[in-house]
């Protein structure tokens, strides 16, 4: 008899982007005319097209793996040294990283859940509310929760709720918990961490032998030169704190497939009778035996973000995008809605007008604008009350979603 992991069976099922896709589809049908103004402002991806930099360089390496002479076959399974030494250079510069610190992945989605492989049984596990939604199914899969409740919280995991009152950016527990996820800055919410809100958190963590997992998927996109933009800025963080990145939204690799984790060799984790053990080993172990290695032309387009050109076009990537999510502020505000993120992160977190909940906004948003956005209760049962609109769009379409939204509520 194939046992089966029953874990599987606690998880809500993948509840909020397929009742999107029910509620979007039930529309179209009744409204063939309507349906063809829809506009998606929906899911987390990138629409404009790859840095010519990065498709160069992918050509580029394709042509090396068709000549004798050049040929690759498996890399390194951590990645290949040209990218990690560039990735220590341009984004950790002066961090005291060294750059088989940094392990190369095919993305961050992926990386984020399979950290767990190399963490015990009976941590106490701390996440944001709202959040992103893989944090909370890893940790169900792998046996760390008991069920969820008619909410879709969990029991077993601390839930930090993220309101406009701290921020977004959850306050210090008053428990002692062992791994916390940070994301900053933050899908939904576009909130960013301050120093001394990340100082807090790496006091905190030291002091309970934590380890914060920190998810800095959005730093390409922090404008405020006072914010930090990687975990490691703060003093302390090397022995309490692994830092997750990727190049899906700097980049646009959301279809290339091309992410890091960065892993200080002083990082430590604890046996059960309290013996200190390095981490950098385990997931070094971890990743080369469940893992060949990020492809050879994916590494050399991702190496070419940090180029000359490939900066520049990143830059005028991200500023396209930021553009948007300031007319998208604009718009909401006007409209008089509470308008949150979307300064340096390229989501606006909106709350409803008085009275509406996610779910009714969502349905009043397709109905009278043909906009689609994400309800904010689906990220967790402090978003309820609010809804995230993405700023990874067209201007053309974001200018029209403007319109729309101040002639739906103006
Ligand atoms: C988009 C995103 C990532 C990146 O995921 P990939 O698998 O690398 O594409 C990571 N974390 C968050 C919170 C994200 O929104």
């Amino acid at each position: 008899m194939a046992r089966i992991n029953e874990n599987f069976l606690k998880l809500k099922a993948g509840y909020l982007f397929p009742e999107i896709a029910r509620r979007v589809n039930a529309f179209t049908e009744a409204n063939s005319e309507a349906a063809k103004r829809l506009i998606r402002c929906g899911i987390g991806d990138v629409t404009e097209p790859l840095p010519d930099a990065c498709r160069q360089a992918m050509h580029d390496a394709v042509d090396e793996l068709g000549n004798s002479a050049t040929f690759k076959g498996y890399g390194p399974e951590q990645g290949y040294a040209f990218l990690r030494e560039a990735i220590v250079e341009n984004q950790f510069a002066g961090l005291g990283i060294a750059a088989d610190e940094v392990f190369i992945s095919d993305g961050s989605k992926c990386d984020t859940g399979n950290i767990l492989d190399i963490f015990g049984k009976g941590n106490v596990i701390a996440i944001t509310d709202p959040v992103y939604p893989v944090y909370v199914d890893t940790n169900v899969m792998i046996g760390n929760t008991a069920d969820a409740d008619e909410t879709g919280a969990y029991a077993g995991l601390v839930y930090l709720p993220c309101t406009p009152e701290n921020g977004f950016v959850p306050a210090i527990p008053d428990q002692k918990v062992d791994l916390v996820y940070l994301c900053y800055p933050n899908n939904p919410t576009g909130a960013t961490a301050t120093r001394s809100q990340l100082e807090a958190w790496v006091a905190y963590a030291r002091a309970n032998q934590a380890i914060i997992l920190y998810d800095a998927a959005y730093e390409a996109f922090i404008q405020d030169p006072e914010l930090p933009r990687s975990i490691f800025e703060i003093e302390g963080a090397r022995e309490c704190a692994m830092e997750f990145r990727s190049f899906s939204k700097n980049g646009g690799f959301t279809g290339v497939r091309c992410a890091y984790i960065v892993i200080p060799k002083a990082l430590k984790g604890y046996t059960v009778d309290g013996r200190e053990q390095a981490i950098h080993p385990l997931w070094s172990r971890r990743h080369s035996t469940k893992f060949n290695g990020a492809s050879y032309p994916v590494q050399k387009g991702a190496a070419a973000v940090f180029s000359e050109a490939g900066k520049a076009q990143v830059a005028a990537l991200i500023e396209g995008y930021m553009g948007n999510a300031k007319l998208l502020r604009e718009a909401c505000a006007a409209a008089g809605l509470p308008v949150f993120g979307g300064v340096n992160a390229p989501y606006v977190w909106v709350g409803c007008p008085a009275g509406l909940t996610s779910w009714d906004m969502f349905d009043k948003m397709l109905n009278e604008a043909n906009v689609v956005i994400t309800p904010g209760s689906g990220f967790g049962a402090a978003g309820e009350g609010y809804f995230r609109i993405s700023a990874f769009n067209t201007r053309a379409n974001v200018e029209e979603v403007c319109r729309r939204i101040r002639a739906t509520f103006g």
